[in-house]
């Protein structure tokens, strides 16, 4: 069983072809990066709608691989950028049109914990998925995936971006503040939002600001709102892993390529006996790979959607999608 996968939900855009037991035959992706500041949503979609065409048979060629041999389209429906979804979601109907094969809605939060959850063969992990626009605590139950604690303002990869931009740098900030991190020497007080299960990033963005207009250096900002905002996700996650009695967790979204946040959550899962992985990092941002295989999953369960019905949601909820390739 081979599915092509279509990931659209942001800046980038991404064609997957994967098989049985999540192998990634193969996988073309694109980042839009806006010139200056941040993502604009019609500018992605545009730079989106230039690439598809070249990553579909970048991604067929190099799974050698040849449409017949497709046998389900899936693609992201939400959450996501309007503008963004749409021009996937129209590559994913014509592709499911034109080789006559079903089309697979997917949920793009699914997406980040299944990928994971197979390539670490983890069962029931929590996961802790950090990206730029979405930042949430997911642990399954009942038939779906719960969110269990999400931030109440901007997702973390977000903050990072328009935090680094606002001090003089350029989009991406998560890598240029990973890399500053490790010149800073000071811990500044920033404001630690932990509000139950959830958390908040704007009042640290305002506070980063203010020192910086007061002096502070890049270097140590960016040490002190890593060393704050990894450890309120790292708290949450350690939360949610206490309650819900699971024993591991795993990470995705592309803030989960950050090395210390690894070395953070790491430590506390093993603080308690509990195992900890992150995915390759080309499988932890956004990618095709991780849509076809969940895709995959869905099919096989008989998850389809006519074209007709297939309008994107790009404010899907998580826990509105049911799982039911899953038990429990
Ligand atoms: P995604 O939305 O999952 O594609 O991830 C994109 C976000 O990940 C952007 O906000 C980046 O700044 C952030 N990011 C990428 N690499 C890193 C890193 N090494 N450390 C922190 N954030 C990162
Ligand atoms: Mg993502």
């Amino acid at each position: 069983m081979v599915v092509l996968g279509i990931e659209s939900t942001a800046h980038t855009a991404s064609v997957g072809v994967v098989a049985e037991n999540a192998e990634v035959l193969g996988l073309a992706s694109d980042m839009y990066r806006p010139p200056a500041g941040g993502i604009h949503p019609r500018e992605a979609a545009n730079h989106h709608v230039e690439l598809f065409p070249a990553l579909v048979e970048r991604a067929l060629s190099s799974a050698k691989v040849s449409p017949r041999e497709i046998e389900a389209v899936a693609f992201a429906q939400g959450p996501g950028l309007g503008p963004c979804l749409r021009t996937g979601a129209t590559v994913a109907r014509t592709l499911s049109l034109l080789w006559n094969r079903p089309l697979v809605p997917v949920n793009h939060c699914v997406a980040h914990i299944e990928i994971a959850r197979v390539l670490s063969g983890l069962d029931d992990p929590v996961l802790l998925y950090a990206s730029g626009g979405n930042t949430q605590v997911i642990a399954h139950g009942s038939g779906r995936y719960r969110v269990l604690g999400e931030t109440l303002d901007v997702g973390i990869g977000n903050f990072l971006d328009k935090l680094w931009i606002s001090l003089g740098g350029q989009f991406p900030g998560g890598p240029a503040i990973e890399r500053a991190a490790l010149e800073g020497v000071d811990l500044l007080p920033l404001p630690y939002s932990v509000h139950g299960m959830d958390v908040a990033f704007s009042g640290m963005l305002t506070a980063s600001q203010v020192l910086h207009s007061r002096g502070a250096s890049r270097e140590n900002l960016a040490y002190s709102v890593e060393v704050t905002a990894y450890s309120m996700l790292t708290e949450i996650t350690e939360r949610a892993l206490a309650h819900r009695k699971k024993e591991a967790v795993v990470l995705g979204g592309g803030v989960a390529c950050n090395e210390r946040l690894r070395t953070m959550v790491r430590a506390m899962a093993e603080s308690r006996g509990h195992t900890s992985f992150a995915p390759p990092k080309s499988l932890c941002v956004d990618n095709g790979a991780m849509i076809a295989w969940t895709g995959l999953l869905a099919w096989r369960a008989g998850v389809r959607i006519p074209v007709a019905e297939s309008g994107v949601l790009p404010r899907q909820r998580t826990d509105l999608v049911d799982t039911p390739w899953r038990s429990g």
